[in-house]
Order: C-alpha cells, then sequence, then structure tokens
C-alpha cells in the first residue's frame, strides 16, 4: 500500500464516497476508499433517500435492499394540521424516495464500489502532505501508513477532517445542525415531518420525524439548526416530548418508547467550505450541502460525489473548477437562499409559527402543497413544468435575494 501511487484517494465511506469510487473505479481510474469504520456500520440517520438519490441509483445501476418506497410526505404544523406534500416526478430526479436503514445502505454502495474495483482501506486519515500551493501529494492514517495520490476526494461527513487538515473549513461559517434518532415499533403509512412549536406560538428551532422503516420498524428523530455554533446540545428530552406527541395523535401505540438513541451534526447549505481547493474536492456533507429546511443530505451526497468523479475522469489535471461550476449549476439556485431563509425564520419564531399554522390552514393548504413540496425538498432544478414548478421557482428566486443580503452565512 506504501508504494502505490493511486489516481485518487477518496476518505469516507458513506454514500458520497462510495459513489464516487464506483463512479471512478468504473471510469478506469485507481482508487482507493478509505474509512475509519469496520462496515457493515450504522449511522445516525432518518434512513429516507430523496428523489435525486433514487435516480443516481437508477441511473449507475446499484441495487439497494429498499424497505419500501415512498412519494408524498405528510407536514404537520404546530397547530397539529397536516398539509401532505405531493411527490412529482421530475426530468432529473425521481417520483418517490425510498427507505432503507444506512446499516444496510452504506454497506451495499461500499460493495458496489469495491465491486467496481475501488480498493478499500480501513484507517482514520489524520494528516496529509501538502505542498505550498495547497495541492495534496499523500494522506496520512493514524497509524502512519502512507497514501499517495493524484487527487483526495473528501467525503468525510459534516465535520470533515480532510476539509480541516487541508485548511479549507471555516467552521464560523458554517451552518451547523445536530440531530438524533431512535428505531421504534411503528407502523408509518406516510413519512411525517412535524414543524411544533417549543412554547405557545413560539416554533421550535428544527423539526420531529417519523418515518417508515424496515420490519416494522419506523426512525424517530428530531433536529435543530444550530446557526454558526457548534456547542454541545442534548435533545433527549426533546426527543421524549415529541413520542408523546406522536403518542397523543394516535401516530405511535400506547407504551411505545424509543430504542438506543444516536445522534451526529450536520452542515448545511452549501457553507463552512468552498467545494474545491488544489486536488482536493469534498463532496456531500464535507461540502456542507444539507438541505438547511428539511436536513436530506443523502441525496445530496451521492450527485455530488458523481459530480466530483466525473470531474476527475474528465479532466484529472485540475478537476476542482469543473466540479464547483458543476455544483453550482444544480445546487447554487437553491442551497444559499435556503439558508438565509433557515435563519430568517428561525429568528423569528413568533411569525415562524404563525406561518406555518397558515400554510397548513385548511384551504390555505391546498393551494401551497405544491409549491412547498418542490421547494422546501430542493426539487425544483430539474423539475417538469407546472404551475408549483413556477411559484416554487418564484419562492427560489425571493430566497435567493435573501442571501444577498448582508449578515448572514455564507457558502464557500
Ligand atoms: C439524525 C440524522 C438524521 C438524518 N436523516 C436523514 C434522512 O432521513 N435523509 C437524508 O437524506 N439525510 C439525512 N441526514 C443527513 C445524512 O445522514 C447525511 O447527509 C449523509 O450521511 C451524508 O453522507 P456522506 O457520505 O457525505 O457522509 P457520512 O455518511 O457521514 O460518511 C462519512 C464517512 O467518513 C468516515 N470518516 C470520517 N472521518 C474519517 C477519517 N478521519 N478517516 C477515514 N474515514 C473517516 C466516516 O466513518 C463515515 O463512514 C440525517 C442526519 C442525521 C444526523
Amino acid at each position: 500500500m506504501n508504494d502505490q501511487r493511486w489516481d485518487a484517494v477518496v476518505v469516507g465511506a458513506g454514500p458520497a464516497g462510495s459513489i464516487a469510487a464506483l463512479v471512478l473505479a468504473r471510469g478506469g481510474a485507481r482508487v482507493a476508499l478509505v474509512d475509519k469504520a469496520s462496515f457493515p456500520r450504522d449511522k445516525a440517520c432518518g434512513d429516507l433517500i430523496g428523489p435525486r438519490g433514487v435516480q443516481v441509483l437508477a441511473e449507475l445501476g446499484v441495487h439497494v435492499p429498499d424497505a419500501g418506497q415512498g412519494a408524498d410526505l405528510l407536514a404537520i404544523g404546530p397547530s397539529g394540521r397536516a398539509c401532505r406534500l405531493p411527490a412529482f416526478p421530475g426530468h432529473t430526479y425521481a417520483s418517490h424516495g425510498v427507505v432503507v436503514p444506512r446499516l444496510a445502505f452504506d454497506h451495499a454502495l461500499r460493495e458496489a464500489a469495491i465491486t467496481a474495483g475501488a480498493a478499500p482501506v480501513r484507517a482514520r486519515i489524520t494528516a496529509v502532505d501538502a505542498s505550498a500551493d495547497g495541492t495534496v501529494r499523500t494522506v496520512i492514517a493514524s497509524d502512519g501508513r502512507r497514501l499517495a495520490t493524484d487527487v483526495v476526494i473528501g467525503a468525510d461527513g459534516a465535520l470533515s477532517p480532510v476539509a480541516r487538515l487541508t485548511g479549507m473549513l471555516d467552521p464560523a461559517a458554517a451552518l451547523w445542525g445536530f440531530a438524533i434518532r431512535a428505531y421504534l415499533p411503528a407502523e408509518v403509512p406516510l413519512p411525517l415531518l412535524v414543524l411544533l412549536d417549543a412554547s405557545p406560538w413560539r416554533i421550535y428551532p428544527g423539526y420531529g420525524w417519523l418515518f417508515p422503516g424496515a420490519d416494522g420498524q419506523a426512525n424517530v428523530g428530531i433536529g435543530v439548526g444550530m446557526g454558526t455554533s457548534r456547542r454541545q446540545v442534548s435533545l433527549r428530552d426533546d426527543l421524549a416530548r415529541f413520542c408523546a406527541m406522536l403518542a397523543r395523535r394516535g401516530d405511535l401505540g400506547p407504551g411505545v418508547r424509543p430504542g438506543a438513541v444516536t445522534g451526529g451534526w450536520l452542515r448545511m447549505g452549501g457553507s463552512g467550505t468552498p467545494p474545491a481547493a488544489a486536488n482536493v474536492l469534498l463532496a456531500g456533507d464535507a461540502a456542507g450541502l444539507i438541505n438547511p429546511l428539511q436536513g436530506e443530505g443523502i441525496a445530496p451526497a451521492m450527485v455530488s460525489a458523481r459530480l466530483a468523479a466525473e470531474a476527475v475522469l474528465a479532466h484529472p489535471a485540475n478537476p476542482g473548477a469543473r466540479y464547483t461550476d458543476a455544483l453550482a449549476g444544480l445546487f447554487g439556485r437553491y442551497l444559499p437562499g435556503a439558508a438565509a431563509l433557515q435563519s430568517a425564520l428561525l429568528s423569528r419564531p413568533r411569525a415562524t409559527s404563525a406561518g406555518v399554522r397558515l400554510l397548513t390552514a385548511p384551504v390555505v393548504r391546498r393551494l401551497v402543497a405544491g409549491t412547498w413540496s418542490l421547494y422546501w425538498n430542493g426539487l425544483v432544478e430539474g423539475a417538469q413544468p407546472r404551475p408549483s414548478t413556477w411559484t416554487a421557482g418564484l419562492v427560489q428566486r425571493l430566497a435567493g435575494h435573501l442571501a444577498e443580503r448582508p449578515g448572514h452565512v455564507h457558502g464557500g
């Protein structure tokens, strides 16, 4: 391993890393897929993979053992009323999502990458050797192993050691979130996203969810937006209160309690890092690509990783510029505005509580459902023409203006 030179070293074998390694290996590159964990490994997640992710899997011909398909979502407001957000097929995404426990999902993707020819390496990357212009020539593991490479893809999650070691991460410019989840027995006909109040008429700075799962084990969780702070938070009491609320609504049976709770950080809105510098490309959470409005990160991870790998195959000497452009084309009109909108909403808890009550009120909810669904889920780009595509595009443009005002978190 020490003597070998790689065309690309991919750090992290989550959805981003495995898709990047798979595309690179199929393109003929010599690629190492490095992760500190032994697989199969679990990852705190709601396990819901959105329509853009389903499309990537279909286009790459990767099969995953899904526990069911989900199309529409139920968004529940603080009044307890629900708005059913319809799923539409897009030109560039599927008409539905899938549910796959991450233990199985990440394992299946990593196996597909290895089958395609990627070399699995179990190592924790703790250092890099870079030249003065920032070009990384070698990534170095905690046990001293050195992997020489032409290109590095950092797919190592929201806290991205690669971004930190290469000086690409500015934590104070990042939009952070934290979320926890647990499994519990429940039959869930439609995924629920619950925008609840923290106290009467003051919105909770995040949302709770109850998603269907494998073998009757639903996924319940709660997450909060933290702005630019990454202080420790405990959400266990909030999760317990949320479960009690779900039980009162009849979504959970009496006496049903969550199992083991795990959590993780989210970096959202394309914030905290540039997507690329010198020969280092960041994909997925490492590039902060989580949707700031509903916390989806798996599909952006896979989509960005594929773009990164394609840029490396097309322009091995300078993939960064091409990757940055491709990412901006797909997410650039959505993420900065969604990040600014999230900050604006969380800084006005009373107005936001009132606004969500209005959106979920009878009549109004029927009028806004399509627009809400397309905009909130980041599905305007690649949508098919319909009235809600137009209105969601308008919301996206308005939110984009918010992002141009001074004082909000900027992406890289
Ligand atoms: C509680 C919770 C619920 C969520 N629910 C959803 C959901 O329902 N749907 C959705 O789309 N998104 C959800 N997300 C977001 C989603 O989990 C992430 O966006 C997704 O995992 C990003 O994939 P990734 O490949 O970029 O990173 P990760 O999945 O985090 O993978 C990073 C990998 O890098 C490895 N690694 C890290 N450091 C090193 C190192 N130094 N050396 C070697 N390897 C390293 C890790 O072991 C890990 O395997 C949720 C997040 C949380 C926290």
